[in-house]
């Protein structure tokens, strides 16, 4: 036990072996998808279906890549359920075990086609005849280009399988309690008007919805501001109220030019949290999201919304 400045009481050493083990289930979950991937892959090529060679636009390495994806997808899964942040270290380990990944299909395959090599080769023979005997669509064979064809091979398979470990990191994480926090839609606020046609020319009708456009936004403002003072002082029955009132007049408020969404993120652990505000503006493809203004929040009150709303 160490002391922080402000006399509470830390354990330093308890982080340390956990976060180790958390990180070697990252890896073993990353290995396990990686193994039954490539056994998939493997009964392809036996059926004829070389998933690994399959090119789009001449030279991009569809193949490899989706492959990759899915190889390298445990990775993300783990780091997902055991809450191990995957940072630095724990990238580059996916990345070297991606990259032996590859080598270790290979040589898989070249075991499979050992017996009926007359003369047998050796496995980098092996690999440097495949390579070279590599073709693009129905032409020739590369011969040294055929390097080429490999290393963007590699690449699409190492870089897919870093793509959901890279996904993870941008998540929103509780460093604290070494989890990834919850988001929960909470409801929707009114922040504009019905929009209705009006004619160009009619600047005295465009200037009037204008400004009605502009006072529903600021209505809008003040609402956020009401309901993040609710949260934060504590009043959560008041603020849970006005969003199943709110919740009841959703259809209308989605046909708004201008709506406010309100959602909670959150560590499921320690349930600090933070309320995030965010402006839509329009409808179907056309919709723009952005985010307007956050609250930090308690976690009581966290815990009420968990089970209320
Ligand atoms: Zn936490």
């Amino acid at each position: 036990m160490s002391e922080l400045p402000d006399g509470r009481e830390m354990d330093v050493v308890a982080q340390g072996p956990r976060e180790k083990r958390a990180g070697m289930l990252v890896i073993a979950f990353g290995l396990l998808t990686t193994a039954v991937m490539m056994s998939v892959v493997f009964l392809m090529n036996a059926a004829g279906f070389d998933a690994m060679n399959i090119y789009v636009f001449v030279l991009f390495p569809l193949g490899a890549l989706i492959v990759g994806i899915f190889a390298g997808s445990g990775y993300g899964l783990g780091s997902w359920w055991t809450g191990a942040k995957i940072g630095g270290t724990l990238l580059v380990l996916v990345l070297v075990w991606q990259f032996l990944a590859f080598f270790a299909a290979q040589f898989v395959e070249y075991l499979a086609l050992k017996a009926n090599m007359n003369p047998p080769l050796s496995f980098w023979q092996y690999f440097d005849s495949s390579t070279r005997g590599f073709r693009l669509e129905n032409g020739p064979p590369l011969g040294i280009w055929g390097y080429g064809l490999r290393l963007l091979q590699i690449t699409g398979f190492t870089l897919g399988g870093l793509l959901g470990s890279l996904l993870l990191m941008t998540q929103p994480y509780c460093e604290q309690c070494q989890m990834y926090r919850k988001t929960k839609q909470l409801g929707v606020m009114p922040a504009g008007i019905k929009p209705r046609k009006v004619k160009k020319k009619n600047a005295a009708e465009q200037g009037a919805m204008q400004a009605e456009a502009e006072e529903a936004f600021s209505g809008g403002l003040q609402l956020m501001e009401e309901t993040a003072e609710m949260a934060q002082s504590g009043d959560t029955k008041t603020f849970c109220e006005l969003m199943q009132e709110l919740k009841a007049q959703k259809k209308e408020i989605n046909k708004q030019s201008t709506r406010l969404t309100v959602s909670v993120e959150f560590c499921p652990a320690c349930h600090a949290g933070r309320l995030i505000y965010k402006t839509m503006q329009g409808h179907g493809d056309e919709t723009i999201v952005q985010e307007l203004a956050t609250y930090q929040v308690g976690p009581a009150f966290v815990r009420e919304v968990r089970v209320t709303m």
